[in-house]
């Protein structure tokens, strides 16, 4: 077995973000910009906001974080939305997920503008994905292909098995897997909650993509001796043995399946850093109008 070290890679990606992010500072005067909304303060997604603005000042983007309470209307922050798009200063705007539920997400995704939205949610970024068109590519997805490349994992020809089909994680990875890219090329199986005989379609998988939200639900006698495994899952629990107060398990039984394995993700560790790696990357090239002019 061999480690898909998310932090390793992570690192050495940030490196080349940061020297490219100084090249644009020198040349327009300006850090990216990436700008983040948060309603309310749910544990996980502050984690995850933190990091997210602990990281852009990293490798040399200027963030900001706006936040809401639970009581923001949908108005007021479809409002916001709309200034934010119209602000040159502004390369790359996110809403942090799960939003509160007098608020549709679905509303909000499509109300950034489609050449801001550096987590690749809205629904011409994935259109355009989708046929293999310049995009922005969701941010865990995108950093899952990294990992990949970065690994030069041979993909093409293999049988990838994705397990969760949300908009944001198993559908778009699906796509990327079958694209006539590398990575890509692979024979994919998209499964869910209504898969027959999950098991029989996981331990056909050369490799597995779990992004499902339970625990240790990928176990042992589920894969394929040799699989290549990326653990998606980030399901926090509360915990009094770290300083955070939680700890975080993967979707994939780590210590049972990554003896049979060859090559798996650690969580954490493994593809929540990458993510970050996808949203810095987007953000950047929405700076530097590669995406779109
Ligand atoms: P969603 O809840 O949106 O989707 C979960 C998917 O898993 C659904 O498609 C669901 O099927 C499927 N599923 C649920 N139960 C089963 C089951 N018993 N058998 C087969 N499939 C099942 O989750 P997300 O995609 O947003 O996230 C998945 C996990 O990844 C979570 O732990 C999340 O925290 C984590 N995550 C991690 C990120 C990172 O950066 N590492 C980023 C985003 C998410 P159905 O559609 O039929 O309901």
């Amino acid at each position: 077995m061999q480690l898909l070290d998310g932090k390793f890679v992570s690192e050495k990606i940030k490196q080349d973000i940061a020297v490219e992010a100084a090249d644009f500072l020198s040349e327009t005067g300006r850090k990216p910009h990436l700008v983040a909304i948060l309603v309310g303060n749910d544990g996980g997604s502050e984690t995850y906001v933190a990091s997210k603005m602990k990281n852009c000042e990293k490798v040399g983007f200027q963030s900001s974080l706006i936040r809401y309470d639970l009581t923001a209307t949908e108005e007021e922050l479809l409002g916001k939305v709309r200034e934010i798009n119209q602000d040159p200063g502004v390369d790359g705007l996110i809403v942090q997920l799960p939003l509160p539920k007098h608020i549709d997400p679905e509303k909000v995704t499509e109300a950034i503008d489609h050449r801001k939205d550096v987590d690749g949610f809205h629904p011409v970024n994935l259109g355009r994905m989708m046929r293999n068109l310049p995009c922005f590519i969701p941010a865990t997805p995108y950093g899952i292909m990294l990992m990949l490349e970065a690994y030069q994992i041979d993909t093409t020809g293999k049988h990838c098995v994705v397990v969760g089909r949300s908009n944001i994680v198993g559908s778009p990875m699906s796509i990327l897997m079958a694209r006539n890219a590398t990575p890509g090329n692979c024979t994919v199986s998209l499964t869910h909650s209504r898969t027959a005989n999950l098991k029989d379609m996981t331990l056909q998988g050369d490799i597995i993509i779990a992004a499902i939200g339970k625990k240790n639900f990928i176990t042992a006698d589920m894969v394929k001796p040799g699989a290549i495994v990326i653990d998606v899952g980030m399901n926090r629990e509360t915990s009094t043995q770290t300083k955070s107060g939680y700890k975080l398990y993967g979707d994939v039984d780590f210590n049972n399946v990554a003896p049979i394995s060859s090559w798996i993700t650690p969580v954490p560790g493994g593809v929540g850093l990458m993510t970050i790696i996808g949203l810095l990357k987007n953000t950047l090239a929405s700076a530097k109008k590669e995406i779109y002019k």
